[in-house]
C-alpha cells in the first residue's frame, strides 16, 4: 500500500469508528450503491498513479476524493474533435488486431506503460455506429502510438460527474458538491448496442449549440466525446397557429429523466435546481479553456439500493402535483416555501401516493421507479 493509500486506509477507519458512535445520529441515506466497485477492478495492467479515476469507488459521495479526481490533468489523443483512432491489441504498426476506439482531442486516456514508440492505455470504447471496430462502451487495455500523447490541463473551478446508476449529474464548485441535476444518458437496445453512453474522463471540447435528432430538438450542445453531447433535454417545435409563435414541448423526453432514455448524449434537466443550475447555466458558466472536466461512472455490475425509510421529502399541503428534495424548490411559487416535510418511507401513503417526482430538485425515487433504473441498467 502507497503512502496516500495508508492515510485513505487510517480515515477510512477513524470514519468508521465516528460511524458507530454517531450511529444514532446520522443522516439518513438517499438511494446508494449496495455494491462498490472501481472502474479497474477487472483490469489486466493495473497503474502505478498514487490515486485517479480508474481507483476511485464508483458512486463515490467523498467530496475530497471527488475532487481530487476531477482536478487531474485529462490525457487525451491528438486529433480533431471527431477524429477516433482505433487502438491496437499489440505495439506493431502492422497489428490490425484492433480492442477499441477512442476519440481524439475529448477523451481522457489511461495511461499504464508509457514507452518511446508505443503506449499501453486503458479506456471504454467510443465505437459509433457503423464503426469498423464493434466495442461498445466497454472497457479495454491496447496501444497507441506515444506521439499521440498530450496532456490537457483542466479548469479548477468547477467539474462534472455523471452516474450512469444515478442517472444524475453533479456539479462540484471549488471542491464541493454544488447542485444535483436529472439526467438521461444513452439507453441500448439489443439492435442498437451503440447507444451505451461510454464511462470515463472527458473534457468539454465545443459549444455545438443545437441540433436536430429527428423531430426532437436539442439545444445548448457541449461535446465531450464525438458526437455525444451534454445538452437540454429536446423538446419538440411546434407553431401556434393564431399567434404564429413557436411553441417548445418539453413533455416527452422530460419524464424520463432519471433513467436511461437516449442514442447516446446526455440529456439535462431545463427546469432549476434550488441552486439555479440546469442545461442552460452548464452552456453559460462552464470553462472553455482550461476545459472543464467530466467524468462518467459505469453503471455495469451496480444496483442501487433504496434510501432509509426515514429520508426527507417535502410537498405544499395546499397543492401541486410534485414531492421534492428541497423545502425551497424554485418550481414552486414562493409564496408556498418552505414546504411541508415528510419522508420517503411515506410516499406510497395518502396524500403522497399521487405525487409525482419534481424535475427540478432531483427528489429520491419511489421504490418502483428505482426498480426501473434498476431493470434499465441491468446490462450484460
Ligand atoms: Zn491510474
Ligand atoms: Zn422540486
Amino acid at each position: 500500500m502507497k503512502k496516500k493509500g495508508i492515510q485513505r486506509f487510517l480515515s477510512g477507519l477513524l470514519g468508521g469508528f465516528i460511524t458507530l458512535f454517531s450511529a444514532a445520529l446520522a443522516d439518513p441515506l438517499p438511494a446508494h450503491d449496495l455494491v462498490f466497485r472501481t472502474p479497474n477492478e477487472d483490469s489486466e495492467v493495473l497503474c502505478d498513479h498514487d490515486f485517479c479515476f480508474w481507483q476511485m469507488s464508483e458512486g463515490e459521495l467523498d467530496e475530497d476524493v471527488v475532487w481530487e479526481v476531477l482536478m487531474q490533468p485529462l490525457t487525451v489523443l491528438s486529433g480533431k474533435q471527431r477524429d477516433q483512432v482505433l487502438v491496437r491489441a499489440r505495439p506493431e504498426k502492422d497489428c490490425m488486431d484492433y480492442v477499441g476506439v477512442v476519440t481524439c482531442a475529448s477523451q481522457g486516456v489511461h495511461v499504464l506503460r508509457q514507452e518511446r514508440d508505443w503506449t499501453l492505455i486503458e479506456a471504454y470504447s467510443s465505437a459509433e455506429e457503423g464503426s469498423k471496430v464493434q466495442v461498445w462502451a466497454t472497457r479495454f487495455q491496447g496501444y497507441v502510438e506515444t506521439k499521440l500523447l498530450q496532456e490537457l490541463p483542466v479548469d479548477d473551478e468547477y467539474g462534472i460527474v455523471i452516474d450512469k446508476l444515478q442517472q444524475r449529474l453533479y456539479v462540484y464548485k471549488q471542491g464541493h458538491l454544488y447542485s444535483t441535476l436529472l439526467c438521461s444518458t444513452g439507453f441500448p437496445r439489443e439492435d442498437t448496442p451503440f447507444n451505451e453512453t461510454p464511462a470515463g474522463e472527458y473534457g468539454i471540447v465545443s459549444w455545438v449549440g443545437a441540433f436536430w435528432a429527428g423531430s426532437l430538438y436539442c439545444d445548448k450542445a457541449l461535446r465531450i466525446n464525438s458526437g455525444i453531447m451534454l445538452h437540454e433535454v429536446p423538446c419538440l417545435i411546434s407553431m401556434d397557429e393564431a399567434t404564429g409563435k413557436e411553441i417548445r414541448d418539453y413533455t416527452r423526453c422530460e419524464r424520463y429523466l432519471g433513467e436511461k432514455a437516449s442514442h447516446g448524449c446526455i440529456r439535462i434537466q431545463k427546469e432549476k435546481t434550488p441552486e439555479g443550475i440546469n442545461a442552460e447555466w452548464l452552456w453559460k458558466n462552464l470553462s472553455r479553456k482550461p476545459v472543464t472536466k467530466v467524468i462518467i461512472w459505469d453503471e455495469l455490475g451496480r444496483q442501487l439500493g433504496y434510501p432509509d425509510e426515514d429520508y426527507p421529502l417535502y410537498y405544499n399541503p395546499k397543492g401541486g402535483k410534485n414531492y421534492h428534495s428541497s423545502p425551497d424548490c424554485l418550481l414552486v411559487n414562493s409564496k408556498y416555501r418552505p414546504m411541508t416535510a415528510f419522508t420517503w418511507g411515506e410516499l406510497e401513503d395518502t396524500p403522497y401516493s399521487k405525487l409525482t417526482p419534481c424535475p427540478g430538485c432531483a427528489p429520491q425515487l419511489r421504490k418502483e421507479g428505482i426498480d426501473t433504473v434498476n431493470a434499465k441498467n441491468a446490462r450484460k
